[in-house]
């Protein structure tokens, strides 16, 4: 990004990804109850996944079957979209106006396959990538969702290995220990406005290969 469009960036997408399990839906939940402003709007995703118990409809995700999801992504009408699980996940572009509309960030929760696909059409969206402190942390949440069949913890598990490969590309990394901290540390970056590197620094790229080996001697 150039050092003008830098210096005016205020109201840029916030994209949160990591592997299941990290705790992003904790964090992006503080993050929309926070009073703050500018604040944050919460990007409802399509899926053609099925509804969980008390996920609502408009609000949680937008639930359509496949030929409309499909129809949507032919007309241009998707920023992003992508193959998650088997299920087909995408982020409708008008989200994008809505927020700007609202005076709002955009808050995305999304997979590494579509932040991708957010910062190559967003160039000042920000990308943090959030990490539990240990792989066992991802299996053990996985596992204490208690809605998947063994077959689709593999897959997840699997999943997880491949978001964490990814995170070297995102601008910076957010260990979740502490769910406070982790919340105030996401404020804190948006609120300075960190500029876009798509890099991570060393540290953060050693510390995730560590849980990706972790994740592999489990
Ligand atoms: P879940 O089915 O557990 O709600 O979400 C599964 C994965 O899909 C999560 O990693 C979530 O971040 C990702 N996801 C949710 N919505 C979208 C979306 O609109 N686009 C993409 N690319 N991924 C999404």
């Amino acid at each position: 990004m150039s050092p003008a469009a830098a210096a005016s960036r205020t109201l840029f997408p916030v994209v949160l990804s990591g592997p299941s399990g990290a705790g992003k839906t904790t964090i992006r939940d503080r993050l929309l109850a926070e009073a703050r402003s500018p604040g944050f709007l919460f990007s409802v995703s399509m899926t053609t996944r099925a509804p969980r118990a008390r996920e609502r409809d408009g609000v949680d995700y937008r639930f359509v079957s496949r030929s409309r999801f499909e129809a949507l992504v032919d007309s241009g009408a998707m920023l992003e979209h992508a193959t998650v699980h088997g299920e087909r996940y995408g982020t409708p572009r008008d989200n994008l106006d809505r927020a700007r509309e609202a005076g709002a960030h955009l808050l995305l929760d999304i997979d590494v396959q579509g932040a991708r696909q957010v910062w190559e059409a967003v160039a000042e969206a920000l990308s943090i990538f959030i990490v539990p402190p240990t792989a066992e942390r991802i299996a053990r949440q996985l596992r204490g969702r208690g809605s998947e069949s063994p077959e689709q913890l593999r897959r997840r598990l699997t999943n997880a290995r491949s978001e964490l490969k990814a995170a070297a590309e995102f601008d910076r990394l957010v260990v979740n220990d502490r769910i406070e901290e982790a919340v105030a540390e996401v404020s804190a970056l948006v609120a300075e406005g960190l500029v876009p590197a798509r890099r991570l620094g060393a540290a953060d790229r050693r510390y995730v290969r560590r849980i990706i080996g972790e994740l592999d001697a489990l």
